[in-house]
């Protein structure tokens, strides 16, 4: 006999939430409990990045979780980068930031079909907990800085088609990472 017990510990499937789905709207909450079920539940985050096409980053309320979590590895991106690898970050918030601003090319796996020109910061510190509940901070240049500031405006409601220079700059995808 063959015990089958996978059904209990299967994730259900998550949905990636998509404009114009006013859910992707809201402002997550701070994460609080820094136990198991975090660390599956982020686990599943990462899994969920890891089945879109050029995912190099994932924020929690892009499936439905609101609470202040968000997954970046830029090890994944199609051309090479400085990165820290994979990141998995509770709270994440930029504590510092570049004057220095850099305009660079987008997309996003909430909003599948565009991509468009942003400004964002060349250099942030973030700092935030990591899942066992432990301070970090991090100092992050370059697309690696960018992924980080597009997660963290998830965390805010804030889509990068609101951040985009102009909507000429908004055009059909072809292939690109999406964050
Ligand atoms: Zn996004």
């Amino acid at each position: 006999m063959t015990v089958v017990d996978t059904a209990e510990n299967q994730q259900e499937a998550a949905v990636i939430l998509q404009q114009p789905d006013l859910r992707l709207r809201q402002r997550s909450v701070q994460r609080r409990c820094f136990d198991a079920e975090l660390i599956v539940q982020v686990n599943n985050l990462r899994v969920v990045m890891l089945q879109g096409v050029g995912g190099v980053g994932i924020a929690a309320p892009q499936i439905g979780w609101f609470e202040r979590v968000i997954v970046v590895d830029c090890s994944l991106a199609n051309r090479p980068c400085r990165h820290h690898g994979l990141l998995m970050m509770v709270n994440p918030r930029i504590v510092d930031a570049s004057e220095k601003m850099k305009l660079g090319r987008e997309g996003c796996l909430s909003v599948p079909d565009w991509v468009g020109m942003v400004e964002r910061h060349q250099m942030v510190r973030v700092a935030y907990e990591d899942l066992m509940g432990v301070s970090q901070v991090i100092e992050s240049h370059h697309y690696e800085a960018r992924v980080i500031q597009h997660e963290i405006d998830h965390l805010d409601g804030v889509l990068f088609t609101d951040r985009v220079v102009s909507t000429r700059d908004l055009v059909r995808r072809m292939v690109l990472d999406q964050v």
